[in-house]
């Protein structure tokens, strides 16, 4: 095993329950009691037949969506290769579903993430996909999804370049609201040599036409 290249400190913006709080508003009441009380409070009978188990659902549910919470994303980018490629990789069309911290809404798209490596450092393709899902299952904003996805990159493969591209549609601007449906989300993080004045950024954003097209 090859020692990580640096160690990576959590965004300071987060803040890091390690485990699933299944005890709220103090010992005794539990979050699959207090969506009863939501149900109540949404004018819900919460013991008819049809609701009787969805506190214990929607608690497994939130366990899972929100998995990722106090975990580093960079913790899945083992450095599995040292190779002597010189050129960019990428990995298109990754999907991820998130929740919108703001209203507890979905939001969800597809991820484009690159990276430049320096010195033939290199990981997995399927670990790039796994830092998607790690950033996607907490509460999140799409500017904060894409800086975090970058900042594993860099932090774990000290890569000469990165690019991160997120397209999405956010339920809390279709279901409501504004009610916007179908309108996607363009947003980028592009640092180094894939960074947005860089020849090798244009030749990125080539390749993923139409991405970024809309909505810029
Ligand atoms: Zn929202």
């Amino acid at each position: 095993m090859q020692e990580p290249l640096m160690s990576h400190q959590p965004d300071r913006d987060e803040s890091p329950p390690p485990v699933m709080q299944t005890e709220v508003n103090g010992p005794g009441v539990t979050l699959e009691a207090t969506v009863r009380h939501l149900l109540t409070a949404i004018g819900e009978d919460p013991g008819r037949e049809g609701l009787r188990d969805t506190p214990r659902r929607v608690t497994a549910m939130l366990a899972e969506l929100t998995a990722g919470l106090g975990r580093d994303p960079a913790d899945e980018l083992s450095i599995e290769f040292r190779e002597s490629y010189t050129g960019v990789i990428l990995v298109r069309d990754i999907p991820f579903y998130s929740l919108c911290e703001h209203h507890l809404l979905p939001f969800f798209g597809s991820v484009h993430v690159a990276y430049h490596p320096a010195d033939g450092v290199i990981t997995g393709l399927s670990k790039l996909a796994r830092v998607v899902t790690s950033v996607s299952r907490r509460l999140q904003v799409q500017e904060r999804l894409t800086r975090q996805i970058a900042e594993a990159l860099r932090c774990r493969l000290r890569p000469q370049g990165v690019f991160v591209g997120v397209q999405a549609e956010h339920l809390c601007m279709a279901m409501r609201g504004v009610k916007m449906n179908g309108t996607t989300t363009v947003t980028i993080e592009a640092t180094g040599t894939l960074g947005a004045e860089q020849p090798r950024y244009q030749s990125l954003m080539a390749q993923l036409a139409p991405f970024g097209r809309q909505g810029l």
